[in-house]
């Protein structure tokens, strides 16, 4: 029998590889502006460093610790070693997270809509979720979420830049809202597109983990360091918990592969700070286009937008019938589009505008 929590869920519906899409639609070239990966690749770097590495090794179980990563990581970002755990995607820190802290009738607080695997892995775990529509700016509205705070609660998730909305909460709002929460409460931020956020110059909730022990932080490669085929998320934590969540997890859970390249791309921030820039230049385009369409949106600090239309399916296979795929099921008539490189963002552009006429 298993569990049923398990037997109510939905699951995850993951992307089909690009070769299976192209072939269903009989496509000869199909561009992915549907799982926000980084449209500009992937450092040149990451190529040198495993064929430098070049196999030595392979027969050996990587390193655990993941120690050449976790230095590079925790120097630039100015934490101790051992607040930073590893996981294989940030997807498994997630599970992670609600493995090690949720029990069963735990109430666990998300925006709605927010990203979808928070839900899925509290509620494997027996989690009763506590869903708080963002506000109509499509912002996260955490002083809703104070307000749905009861003794219960024993997790609550913000996504900063919240997908799919796209909208960004700054460090001074997250600071109030941390002082409304009991300290046994676990907050958890996910930053997996802070890296994309330019209206402030240091936007991350980490410095104000020296005032909130219950504070937790996330990372991933998968998005501004193009390295989604990797698979190297991490979280940023107390010690305290850092200690509870090595517990949990499965040793070896990276292969040296993937702490090789993760290592090379985060070596490279000038690839990292031309992706963001090329993209927050797109962004603006794609804004402009929108108001000029008299298409409703929200305002984006990440590399993706989330914009409002009528026969959002129908223009959405349209689209793919053209060669380009876009994020549907997120909301009716809403549609969620990676930023991608300049050609490709006026190419479904000019698309979508003739679509509306
Ligand atoms: C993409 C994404 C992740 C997962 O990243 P991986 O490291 O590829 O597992 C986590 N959180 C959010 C909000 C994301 O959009």
């Amino acid at each position: 029998m298993v569990k049923k929590a398990i037997a109510d869920l939905k699951p995850y519906t993951p992307e089909l590889t690009l070769e299976d899409l192209k072939q269903r639609e009989g496509l000869s070239k199909l561009v992915r502006l549907s799982a926000n990966e980084n449209a500009f690749g992937t450092s040149p770097k990451v190529a040198e460093a495993l064929s430098n590495w070049g196999f030595t090794g392979a027969n050996r179980y990587p390193d655990s610790n993941m120690t050449t990563l976790r230095d590079a990581i925790a120097s630039r970002l100015n934490v101790s070693a051992d607040a930073l755990v590893f996981g294989n995607g940030l997807d498994e820190i997630l599970a992670l997270l609600s493995r090690t802290l949720v029990e069963p009738g735990d109430e666990v607080i998300v925006a709605e809509p927010t990203f979808s695997e928070y839900a899925l892995n509290a509620v494997v775990e027996g989690a009763k979720m506590v869903d708080v529509s963002v506000n109509a700016a499509g912002v996260t509205d955490l002083s809703s979420f104070t307000e749905a705070i009861t003794p219960k609660t024993r997790m609550i998730w913000i996504c900063n830049p919240n997908n799919p909305t796209g909208t960004f909460v700054s460090k001074e709002d997250i600071a109030a809202f941390m002082k409304t929460v009991p300290a046994t409460v676990t907050v958890i931020v996910d930053e997996a597109y802070i890296d994309f956020t330019t209206a402030e110059a240091d936007p991350s909730a980490i410095t104000l983990m020296k005032d909130f022990a219950n504070l937790v932080v996330l990372r991933t490669f998968s998005k501004a360091y193009g390295l989604a085929n990797f698979r190297v998320g991490y979280a940023i934590v107390s010690p305290q918990l850092g200690n509870q969540l090595e517990r949990v997890r499965l040793p070896y859970n990276l292969s040296t592969f993937a702490e090789v390249a993760a290592t090379a791309a985060y070596q490279d921030q000038d690839f990292v700070s031309k992706t963001v820039t090329a993209v927050a230049a797109e962004r603006d385009k794609w804004e402009q286009f929108l108001n000029d369409q008299g298409l409703t949106f929200y305002s984006s600090q990440a590399n993706f937008i989330f914009f409002k239309v009528g026969k959002a399916d129908a223009l959405a296979a349209n689209l793919l019938k053209n060669g380009y795929l876009l994020r549907t099921g997120l909301g009716d008539d809403w549609l969620r589009v990676t930023i991608g490189r300049p050609e490709d963002n006026q190419a479904v552009q000019t698309l979508i505008a003739r679509f509306l006429k």
